[in-house]
């Protein structure tokens, strides 16, 4: 947690200058920092990055896909990942109202695919691998450790010997936000009483570019296309959002029976399954900030909301993040004054809001056993299997939400 001190003493400190600091270098924070790059601009990003093997992957949809683009990396991202062409919903509530399996299919509004699903370390790598390209992109492997901030610049501290003064602050510093926590923005926090499981798997059946997510009485049990790799010619990821006794449950059982529980879950749809590492397990809450901006510090990404991993929103929402806050920054000359911080989260609020309330609704709506809220959620299911308008509509509004998506993400 960062100390607020407000005498510190920089003697000793070697001192680096730059516009823009960014602080975190996960996904956000390095998108955010080539994006800035890209447009000439300064900066500096502060952080370690996670090498770690997490079985974790990201589905990047068509907004992303856009902005990779204009950074020059699309076509990488493309061939290191897998595209995903159609999204499953299959309902196994048992609830009274259970619905047939739902289709959304990428040709039906005109596209080849949703987007891209990749492992969150080879995006890493490809992040990183870029930054090094630009000689005014500093990345520094530390943590930021201090902070003092004040009405025409802003000083950070990375360990004991270096201190960085910026315009700007970009918290990209995720979930837990020692930044947010430093500019005492005050945050909306539940948890819920589930645990998301993670695994790469080898299987015996093809995936054919098809994710499909479970809707059960304890999450959505979801498993999305992976490319072949080695001597594994099908390959998916899994995220296995269950109640946390029962994940315990899981998690101490031999590989060869978690496989097998993995398979009764996934109806054996893609055939017998076989662990590809180590798994990961995450505690499943939301968190959204109050409020998007302090004195000369923005937040970003997973820092300003984060929510269960339905519907792969988290890092599309978070990189929508990134082109506001660049293209706000872009329009002025300095980018930590009041108006600017203002317009960016203005831009925001409301995308914020829906995607975490949309995500909170649906979770909660698979959790309670109510016959009124089964049924609304079996209509709304119902609704959009059935109408061809309305289901086209969400979907394009899942890739590259109308009017709330920046010009560079178009
Ligand atoms: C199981 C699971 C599946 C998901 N699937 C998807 C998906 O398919 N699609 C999607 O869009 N989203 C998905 N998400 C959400 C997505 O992973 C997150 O939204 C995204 O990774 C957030 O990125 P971030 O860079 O904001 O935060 P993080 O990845 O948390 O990075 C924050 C970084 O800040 C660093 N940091 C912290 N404190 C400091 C400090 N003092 N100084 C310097 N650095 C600091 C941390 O070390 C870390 O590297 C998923 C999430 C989970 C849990």
């Amino acid at each position: 947690m960062l100390a607020r001190n407000e005498s510190l003493h920089y003697f000793a400190c070697m001192n680096l200058e730059c516009e823009i600091l960014i602080i975190g270098a996960g996904a956000v924070g390095l998108s955010a920092g080539l994006a800035l790059a890209q447009a000439g601009r300064k900066v500096i990003i502060a952080g370690k990055i996670d090498t770690g093997a997490s079985a974790r992957t990201v589905a990047l949809f068509g907004a992303s896909q856009k902005f990779f683009d204009r950074l020059g990396l699309l076509d990488s991202i493309r061939q290191t990942g897998e595209p995903l062409e159609v999204m499953r919903i299959i309902d196994d509530t048992g609830s009274l109202f259970r619905l047939p399996e739902t289709n959304f299919r990428a040709r039906e509004i005109g596209l080849e695919e949703f987007g891209t699903n990749i492992e969150n370390r080879d995006l890493l790598d490809l992040l990183t691998t870029a930054a090094r390209h630009y000689s005014h992109l500093t990345v520094l492997d530390d943590y930021v450790t201090q902070l003092k901030l004040g009405t025409d610049h802003i000083e950070a501290e990375l360990g004991a010997d270096r201190k960085i003064i910026a315009k700007l602050i970009l918290a990209a510093d995720g979930r837990q936000s020692p930044t947010r926590q430093f500019c005492k923005i005050a945050s909306t926090e539940q948890s819920y009483p589930q645990v998301a499981i993670t695994a790469l798997l080898g299987h015996q059946r093809p995936h054919n570019n098809v994710s499909t997510e479970f809707h059960t009485r304890k999450g959505p049990f979801t498993l999305v296309p992976l490319p072949a790799k080695g001597d594994q010619p099908h390959r998916s990821s899994l995220v296995w959002m269950t109640d946390s006794q029962e994940a315990r449950r899981l998690l101490a059982l031999p590989s060869s029976d978690l496989t097998r529980a993995m398979e009764k879950q996934a109806h054996s749809l893609l055939g017998k399954f076989t662990l590809l590492g180590a798994m990961s397990q995450f505690p499943m809450s939301l968190m959204r900030a109050e409020r998007l901006y302090a004195e000369r510090v923005v937040l970003i990404g997973d820092a300003a909301h984060s929510f269960p991993p339905i519907g792969a929103q988290g890092l599309n929402l978070g990189l929508r993040d990134v082109g506001h806050s660049v293209e706000t920054i872009l329009a002025h000359s300095d980018p930590g004054q009041e108006s600017v911080l203002r317009a960016y989260a203005e831009r925001r609020t409301a995308d914020i809001k829906l995607r975490s309330f949309g995500v909170d609704l649906l979770n909660r709506s698979l959790l309670t056993q109510m016959l009124p809220v089964d049924f609304a959620r079996g209509a709304g299911l119902l609704a959009l299997s059935q109408i061809g308008p309305l289901r086209r509509m969400i979907m394009r509004e899942g890739i590259e939400p109308k009017g709330r998506t920046p010009m560079m993400m178009r």
